[in-house]
C-alpha cells in the first residue's frame, strides 16, 4: 500500500441514476418527472446529476436559486422549480432570464411578486399546505393567493404544489387525507399539480398528479420505511468505499476504540479501515453496523473516529491490508447502515466530505 493514495473514495455510478430515473418514469406512466438535486444532487454532485438527467428529466428541482445556477452551467436548459421559492424580490429577473419556477408559500412573496413589476413568462407554483404544516398556505388561502397571482400581469402559469409528511409510511392514512384537502383546496382552478415524493411516486399512485417529484430514489435509496416489504428495482448510484489499511490478532478481552466499548469476546483477527466522520461515516454508527471487507459481510467494532473505524475480520480472516471495504452502496443499502445510525439515507449522502472523492464510474 506504501506510496498510494487514502483509499477513501464515493464512487458515483451513474448508469444507476439513469436506471432509477426511468423506473421512476415507468412508475408514473401518465406524469411528467420533476427530478430533485438539491444540496449538491443529494451530495452526488449537481453538474454530474443534472449533466446525465439532462436529456431525460422534464425538469428538474432544487431548493433555491444558488442551486439552480449550476445546472444551466452543465448545459441543461429544462425549466428548474425553485422548492424553497426566492428569497429576495431581487432575483426575481433571474428567474424569468433563466426559467427558474419559484414555489410561493407566503404573503409576503406574493406582495413581492406585485410590486416587483411585470414579469413576461414567468411560471410559478402555489405551495399548498395540506397537513404537513411546514411550508404553505393554508387550504382557505390558496383561491385567494390564486386569484391575486392571476390578476398579475404576464404571470404565464400557476401550478399547484404540495408534499406530503407520511408517504414512506404506505400504512399511513394521512397521505390519502392530505390529498383530499390538497383537491379541495385547488378545487376549480386551473393549473398543473404536484404532490408526489419519491415514496409518493412509487407508493400512492393517487398522488402522481401532473408532476412527479422524486429525490431519494434517484439515488438509489428506497423512501419507504416498512423495509420488510418488496424492495423497489433502485441500484445505489453512490458506494462509499475504502480500504483495510492494518490487520491484527488481538487477545480476548480487549477493549477497542476511544471509551472501549467493545470488547473481543475470543481471541480474533480486527482490521482497521482509513474512513471516519472526517469522510462523513456517521459517528453514531453503533458496534455491529454492518460493513463488507473483501465483498464479505462483516461488522464495525467500537467507536467511529474521526479518519478510522474498526472491523471484524472473523468472515474474512485472510483479508490483508489493501483489500477494499465498502461502507454502503454495492451490496450494502445506505437505507440499513442509516438505521443503524439513527438516521435517513438522505443524511448519510449529503455528509460526505470533500476528503472522500467523488469518483465517476
Ligand atoms: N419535494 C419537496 C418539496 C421536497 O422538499 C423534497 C425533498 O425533501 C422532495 C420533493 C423529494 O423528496 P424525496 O427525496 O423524499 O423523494
Amino acid at each position: 500500500m506504501r506510496g498510494e493514495a487514502r483509499p477513501t473514495r464515493a464512487r458515483i455510478r451513474l448508469e444507476a441514476l439513469r436506471h432509477n430515473y426511468r423506473l421512476l418514469r415507468s412508475s408514473a406512466p401518465g406524469a411528467r418527472v420533476m427530478a430533485v438535486i438539491k444540496a449538491d444532487g443529494y451530495g452526488h454532485g449537481i453538474d454530474r446529476v443534472a449533466r446525465t438527467l439532462a436529456g431525460e428529466a422534464d425538469c428538474f428541482a432544487v431548493s433555491g436559486v444558488d442551486e439552480a445556477m449550476p445546472i444551466r452551467a452543465a448545459g441543461a436548459t429544462q425549466p428548474v422549480v425553485l422548492l424553497g421559492g426566492f428569497f429576495a424580490a431581487a432575483e426575481i429577473p433571474l428567474h424569468v432570464r433563466e426559467g427558474f419556477q419559484p414555489v410561493v408559500h407566503s404573503w409576503w412573496q406574493v406582495e413581492a411578486l406585485a410590486s416587483a413589476g411585470p414579469h413576461e413568462s414567468l411560471d410559478v407554483w402555489i405551495k399548498v399546505d395540506s397537513g404537513m404544516h411546514r411550508l404553505g398556505f393554508l387550504p382557505g388561502e390558496v383561491a385567494e393567493v390564486h386569484r391575486r397571482l392571476t390578476a398579475l400581469p404576464n404571470l404565464r402559469q400557476i401550478g399547484f404544489l404540495t408534499h406530503l409528511a407520511e408517504a414512506d409510511d404506505r400504512d399511513s392514512p394521512r397521505t390519502l387525507e392530505q390529498l383530499r384537502v390538497f383537491d379541495q383546496a385547488c378545487a376549480g382552478l386551473p393549473g398543473p399539480r404536484s404532490a408526489a415524493n419519491s415514496a409518493g411516486t412509487l407508493g400512492w399512485p393517487a398522488a402522481h398528479y401532473d408532476w412527479v417529484r422524486p429525490g431519494i430514489s434517484l439515488y438509489g435509496a428506497s423512501p419507504f420505511i416498512d423495509q420488510g416489504r418488496p424492495r423497489p428495482d433502485l441500484r445505489p448510484v453512490m458506494t462509499l468505499e475504502s480500504g483495510l489499511i492494518s490487520v491484527k490478532r488481538l487477545p480476548a478481552g480487549a477493549p477497542i476504540g476511544y471509551g472501549s466499548t467493545w470488547r473481543c469476546p475470543e481471541a480474533m483477527p480486527v482490521g482497521v479501515v482509513a474512513i471516519g466522520y472526517g469522510d462523513g461515516y456517521p459517528r453514531h454508527a453503533p458496534s455491529g453496523t454492518p460493513v463488507r471487507v473483501d465483498g464479505v459481510e462483516s461488522q464495525l467494532l467500537g467507536r467511529v473516529s474521526m479518519d478510522l473505524i474498526t472491523v471484524d475480520l472473523r468472515p474474512c480472516p485472510e483479508a490483508r491490508p489493501g483489500a477494499p471495504v465498502v461502507l454502503w452502496g454495492d451490496g450494502l443499502p445506505a437505507e440499513t447502515i442509516a438505521e443503524r445510525a439513527g438516521t435517513i439515507a438522505y443524511e448519510l449522502y449529503c455528509q460526505v466530505t470533500p476528503r472522500a472523492p467523488r469518483q465517476v464510474v
